[in-house]
């Protein structure tokens, strides 16, 4: 049996991130996972990997705005190539009808502090010349970008191990419960105990509350990732979403073109494994060409699905559910940009009880959410998108 200060579960990146800031303060850390760091079908190993400031909800702007300074300073911190860019993220309006949400993102995101110009029909051609010409007006944010999640999450765990966090992984790991109270995890059969366990295990999260009693507001999917074959490097910049469309198009280091989009993958009935859907894939496909014509000289070369915690709200969970349990899960498909302020806040959340900015994520705010619409949530059918 071994005692830390605190253990945490889950090194996918809001693990990875959480267990490096506790460990940089000396704390004494454990950090386990079954499947190592950013393992399938995790959401960090699917993760489109988006760095997007822009169009947040407002609870989320100040974490997104203290991850963007966060970012730039990250490859150097962890000593690794973590692919990052930053060509901006452009989000467009293709109608007149569409025009109004643009308006109300610029707004918003003024309000929140959040840098994010106009851009006319004109400003879009300059920013990514090859996308279609019937973009009518954008909202492009210039400090937003992309980095790898699943390079972001091995480095952290390589960082964590050299700062001597206590990797446990590749064994089945379940929490340790003794009288009502979280003592620790069992981790391969070794018991490890904590005053303080955290829960960074995304979609696995619900299955290991359940033995306490908890039912989170929140519910498993797979969602879906294309990506071409190569093209020359440095044909689009930013990260492209539409306002009509579930589409998120980037270009990649290599030159190939990756499509999201929060389409839903089909569960296979093995754990949270997930399959892309070809109907799916079409759609997102053509979606994407519609944007970037120059896609449709292209070919699908790799599709792969990952699971992501979603939740009612489409708002973490962050705080104490239980005596000794801390939850920091339910990134409902935008959890990569935030993950380093999240990481940073949990640790200090953890160790002084003062990051007042995670209140508004209290997984207490669960209880305000009347059962019916909890469980119609939690059993709506797999349709096509989020
Ligand atoms: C396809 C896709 C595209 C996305 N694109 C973007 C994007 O462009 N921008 C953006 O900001 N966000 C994006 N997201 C969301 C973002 O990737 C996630 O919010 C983020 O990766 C969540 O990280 P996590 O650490 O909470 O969860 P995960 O990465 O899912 O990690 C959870 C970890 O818990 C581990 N675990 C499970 N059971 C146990 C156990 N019993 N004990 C210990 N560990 C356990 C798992 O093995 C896993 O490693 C995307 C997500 C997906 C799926």
């Amino acid at each position: 049996m071994s005692t830390v200060d605190c253990i945490v579960m889950g090194a996918g990146v809001i693990g990875g991130f959480t267990a490096w800031n506790l460990a940089r303060t000396g704390a004494r850390v454990a950090l386990v996972d079954p499947r190592g760091a950013a393992g399938a079908p995790s959401a960090s190993w699917a993760s489109a990997g988006g760095l997007r400031a822009q169009g947040r909800n407002a609870h989320e702007q100040p974490l997104s705005r203290i991850a963007a300074d966060l970012w730039p300073g990250l490859q150097d911190a962890l000593s690794a190539d973590l692919e990052l860019s930053q060509g901006g993220h452009l989000h467009l309006a293709e109608t007149e009808a569409e025009v109004p949400a643009i308006e109300n993102r610029l707004a918003a995101d003024a309000a929140g502090g959040i840098a994010t110009e106009r851009v006319d029909a004109a400003q879009i051609r300059d920013i990514a010349p090859e996308v279609t010409g019937s973009a009518l007006l954008g909202a492009f944010s210039p400090g937003d970008g992309q980095a790898h999640p699943g390079r972001t999450a091995q480095a952290l765990a390589r960082a964590c191990a050299e700062l001597g966090v206590a990797c446990h992984f590749g064994a089945p790991a379940s929490l340790l419960m003794e009288h009502g109270k979280v003592t620790g995890a069992l981790a391969g059969g070794h018991a490890l105990r904590a005053p303080q366990t955290v829960l960074a295990t995304g979609a696995w999260t619900a299955e290991l509350v359940a033995p306490l009693g908890l039912a989170l507001p929140m519910r498993a999917r797979g969602l879906q990732m294309l990506l071409s074959d190569l093209a020359l490097p440095d044909i689009l910049a930013p990260t492209v979403t539409a306002v009509g469309r579930n589409l998120s198009l980037k270009q990649l280091r290599s030159g190939a073109f990756m499509i999201g989009g929060r389409w839903f993958a089909r569960p296979t009935g093995r754990g949270l494994q997930t399959l892309p859907l070809d109907a799916h894939a079409a759609a997102q496909w053509a979606g994407a060409a519609a944007i970037l014509p120059r896609l449709s000289r292209h070919k699908l070369v790799h599709q792969w699905a990952g699971t992501e915690a979603q939740s009612i709200d489409g708002l973490p969970f962050i705080g104490r559910a239980a005596d000794g349990l801390y939850l920091a899960c339910g990134f409902s498909n935008h959890g990569f940009q935030i993950s380093p302020a999240v990481g940073a806040l949990v640790a200090e959340d953890i160790l002084t009880g003062t990051a007042a900015l995670l209140a508004p994520f209290t997984p207490e705010r669960a209880a305000r959410i009347a059962p019916d619409e909890i469980a119609a949530f939690r059993d709506a059918p797999i349709l096509a998108t989020a």
